[in-house]
């Protein structure tokens, strides 16, 4: 979730293995592996989160921040959109197929 809203759902396993929207990316590259300290990869998300308190009903709630928004996510809130494996993803970009990361966790 971000800013209230469900970015991505599925099997655990399946979306930290390849999480499709950025900020599901952005999230599992966050979580340290075991032994780490800190996440090594852990992104620099540019920009600022929007209002939780008077959020932007027409735009992705990460439009601002993502690295691949484009002037749709301000316009048009993305649905939730099912996804081979049981997931579902809230993002008008998601790659296809998902990028499989090392496993961390
Ligand atoms: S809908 Fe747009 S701004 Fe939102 S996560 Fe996807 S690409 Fe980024």
């Amino acid at each position: 979730m971000y800013g209230g809203r469900v970015m991505e759902e599925g099997p655990a396993e399946a979306v930290f293995a390849a999480p499709a929207p950025p900020y599901t990316a952005a999230l599992a590259d966050a979580v340290a592996a075991p032994g780490e300290r800190w996440a090594a990869a852990a992104p620099r998300l540019a920009g600022e989160p929007r209002s939780p308190i008077n959020p932007d009903p027409k735009a992705c709630g990460f439009h601002g921040r993502c690295p691949i928004g484009q002037d749709v996510c301000r316009t048009v809130p993305p649905p939730l959109r099912p996804m081979p494996g049981g997931r579902r993803v809230a993002c008008h970009f998601p790659p296809e197929p998902p990028h499989e990361r090392p496993h961390r966790i």
